[in-house]
């Protein structure tokens, strides 16, 4: 079985007051990094054989793994030992207040051949706003500094619609991105997450806003010739995240580190399961999950279709009736065809996809879609 391998690190410079992930400033964590990394490796250990073959794409994520300083490199020989993936692509998301030259070149000797940048904006007002540990300056600098050392492939993250942004602030910084010809790049959103000091803007953000800013993403990025292929996400011909496409084509991947998710696509085993996010309880006891779900063919099928609709293309029909016995029509008659007489979604080339209108107001039509009915056994 080919998979994807995803590592959470769970540590960063400084906590962003928007942030909702399991990420702890590296002064002040519940657990030591290198008791951390320790407890990677045994929770990595713990999935052998019955993982150990099959590595299609790998994912550090976090977090911001490149606060780990030298730790990361060690952690990827570490993880490479056991797993052995060979010709991948492998993917550390960096901050660019946390990287340099030796440290750039130190990932690139350890195998790592993708970047991921969190830009955020080139707005040296909104990154104060977003309590970003970088200025604009320090993102173009890391940036240079990843193109000097030799990274061919880099993705730039991007958010928008944040408190006081203007659709002229994003403008710019869009057409600075587009400047720097970077090979991806992700534009999300700013999602005000419970919990977290940013609800007190929860009436600071506007959706027509939000979709204003991001039909202007897709103008520049497309003009610029960046392919959209996931709502979110822009790259050049070849450059798509592979690691990323293997979530939204809902296949298998396995998820290491503290509160990281797994995931068994429809056969016997189909699950999804999760590791706890607390480091105390992950280190005690690594590999044990905190939650698991047995999927039935209903849930896989409600996750293929609204995984696979996040991609431009959209769903393969042949695929799905090849994966499930039953075209996507069984499973969906009524919705489906509301959906489509509201111009939501549309057939061609073999494919179910969202129209452009749908792009801007996804949730809505997933949310149509979370309930698939189980065919019965006559017609096809
Ligand atoms: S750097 Fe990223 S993961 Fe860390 S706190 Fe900020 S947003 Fe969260």
């Amino acid at each position: 079985m080919s998979f994807g391998l995803y590592v959470h690190i769970p540590y960063c410079q400084a906590k962003c007051p928007y942030c909702a992930f399991v990420s702890y400033p590296l002064g002040d964590a519940p657990l030591d990094p290198a008791r951390y990394l320790e407890a990677l490796l045994e929770e990595a250990r713990s999935h052998l054989p019955e993982w150990s073959e099959g590595v299609a794409s790998v994912y550090f994520g976090g977090g911001t793994p490149t606060a780990l300083g030298p730790l990361l490199p060690r952690l990827i020989r570490g993880l490479w030992d056991l797993f052995r993936w060979d010709g991948v692509e492998v993917t550390v998301e960096a901050n660019p207040g946390t990287v340099d030259e030796r440290s750039l070149t130190a990932l690139l000797e350890a195998g790592v051949n993708r970047l991921s940048l969190g830009f955020q904006s080139l707005d040296d007002r909104l990154l104060q706003t977003l309590g970003r540990v970088h200025d604009r300056a320090g993102a173009l600098e890391a940036f240079c500094l990843a193109r000097g050392a030799g990274f061919a492939n880099i993705n730039l993250d991007l958010i928008f619609n944040i408190p006081g942004q203007t659709l002229s602030s994003w403008k710019a910084t869009l057409e600075e991105v587009v400047e720097l010809a970077p090979e991806h790049v992700s534009c999300y959103a700013l999602e005000i997450e419970e919990g977290t000091p940013f609800e007190a803007y929860r009436d600071e953000t506007c959706d027509d806003r939000a979709a204003e800013m991001y039909h202007l993403a897709r103008e520049i990025l497309r003009e610029a010739g960046y392919e959209h292929y996931e709502i979110s996400n822009f790259a050049r011909e070849g450059r798509a995240c592979a690691h990323n496409i293997i979530y939204w084509e809902s296949e298998a991947y396995l998820g290491l580190g503290a509160g990281a998710h797994s995931h068994r696509p429809l056969g016997p085993q189909a699950a999804r399961w999760h590791n706890p996010p607390d480091l105390n309880d992950y280190a005690q006891s690594p590999g044990v999950a905190a939650g698991r779900t047995e999927l039935s063919v209903e849930e896989c099928v409600a996750e293929t279709v609204f995984m696979g609709l996040r991609l431009i293309r959209g769903i393969d029909l042949v695929r799905f009736r090849e994966r499930f016995g039953w075209p996507i029509e069984r499973f969906y008659a009524e919705e489906l065809e509301h959906l489509v007489s509201q111009g939501l979604l549309a057939y061609g080339e073999g494919r179910l996809r969202l129209t452009e209108r749908a792009l801007a107001v996804a949730n809505q039509v997933f949310v149509r879609l979370l309930e698939p009915r189980r065919p019965s056994a006559e017609g096809g």
